[in-house]
């Protein structure tokens, strides 16, 4: 017996496991009683409502990686890397194109196979809770435009990293880090400008009172306006929302359409001034050092087992390549990467309070925040009482009713 194989099956058998556990545990946390600092914000029917949106989501999650799992399993026991190996190879290209075809395979059958359970989502489940606005014809391009944009950014990423290992071996992973990490901030840098318009349409904001209010308050923050845009997330979705993204002089806050629609003055000044507040603590620079970190130790621990034959032997290959032990790789990484996520989480939950405590003491009306927060809960139907697991491992944001526990304070 192959002892990677066995690795391999354990830590995939392992993840969907973790994964079923945190699930349902959230799924048991569901209470009937409404927490008593919604008591008069939800609506009985609407609070229910919001648990059924909770389950079908988690349920139709869960099938989807069951199905993935599935998949996965039958491609590792049939010897199916080595069938997309060898297919790549009959064409008698270089080890870069070659890479490159392996990958672009593997990209597209998971791409298409996950089709079916995105469908269900938006025009089954988000059209029964009253949030889709996704069209037919907004979907197909979407995916098209998805498809596009990832294979541009992956494959030329892919090239330079399969390259620098075949050149350099194992200490190629320094150099590559550093390509990367390059790579990395100009996509950083142009995404708001080149690739986040390809999918929404980004306008600045309206002459009115909105605009004067938040003027008022960015000018006090010292804050250029001109990086504040409304972005038609209507088109989509009336789920509402706001982000900060890039930086230098292409940084920029994101309103939402349905945000700027459904509330008043005082609660889009918090909104934004939550925005600033993570421009202001360096959230997002901070953010991308620590992906950078990730990405060097993801590197280092590759250059360990690359083109490692025991690792080649648990896939049937035939062939070894430093491309095919990317893909390996990856499946030895997943517990180091699940640990780095909940950090992650970890961090970017208290940032989102530092955010918080930034909004509530440079506008000083935290009871405005408090109940913009408690609007986007009840509009977005989002879970009151998530699992203190499910929290550690995919919040990025504290719960609503820890972050209006903490606002109280301030007041
Ligand atoms: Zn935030």
């Amino acid at each position: 017996m192959n002892i990677y194989f066995v690795i391999i099956v354990s830590l995939l058998l392992a993840q969907f496991l973790f994964k079923v556990v945190i699930e349902m545990a959230n799924l048991l946390n569901l209470s009937e009683t409404l927490p008593t600092l919604f008591a008069n914000d939800y609506p009985t029917d609407k609070y229910r409502r919001s648990q059924k949106y909770e389950k079908e989501s988690t349920l139709l999650d869960l099938a989807e990686s069951t199905f993935f799992m599935l998949i996965l399993f039958a491609l590792i026991l049939t010897g199916s890397f080595n069938f997309i190996d060898s297919y790549a190879r009959s064409f008698g290209l270089g080890i870069i194109p070659t890479g490159l075809i392996f990958f672009g395979i593997i990209f597209l059958a998971a791409t298409i196979l996950r089709i079916p359970f995105e469908i269900y989502s938006t025009f089954v489940i988000e059209e029964k809770y009253g949030f889709n606005r996704t069209t037919i014809q907004i979907f197909i391009s979407d995916l098209f435009k998805q498809i596009i944009v990832i294979s541009i950014i992956g494959s030329m990423a892919l090239a330079a990293v399969i390259w620098l290992f075949e050149e350099f071996g194992p200490h190629a992973w320094l150099y590559c880090w550093i390509s990367l990490v390059f790579y990395q901030l100009i996509i950083c840098y142009i995404a708001p400008n080149w690739i986040m318009p390809l999918f929404n349409k980004f306008s600045p904001l309206p002459e009115g009172t909105l605009k004067e209010a938040l003027n008022a308050y960015a000018k006090e923050q010292n804050f250029a306006l001109q990086g504040i845009y409304t972005m038609d997330g209507s088109k989509r979705s009336t789920k509402a929302n706001a982000f900060f993204t890039g930086f230098g002089r292409y940084r920029r806050v994101i309103l939402f359409d349905t945000l700027i629609e459904n509330y008043s003055v005082e609660e889009l000044v918090t909104i934004l001034a939550h925005e600033i507040g993570h421009y202001k603590k360096r959230h997002t620079i901070k953010l991308i050092a620590l992906s950078i970190f990730n990405t060097g130790l993801m590197l280092y621990l590759f250059s360990w087992f690359l083109n490692n034959p025991q690792l080649f032997k648990a896939f049937g290959m035939e062939n070894i390549s430093s491309y095919a032990s990317l893909l390996f790789f990856s499946f030895l990484y997943m517990p180091v990467q699940t640990i780095l996520l909940i950090m992650h989480n970890a961090i970017s939950r208290h940032f989102e309070y530092e955010a918080d405590h930034y909004a509530a003491t440079t506008y000083h009306k935290p009871d405005m925040m408090i109940s913009a927060l408690k609007k986007l809960t009840v509009d977005n139907l989002s879970n009151l009482t998530p699992h203190p697991w499910k929290v550690a491992v995919s919040y990025t944001h504290p719960t609503v009713i820890q972050r209006i526990k903490v606002l109280q304070q301030i007041e």
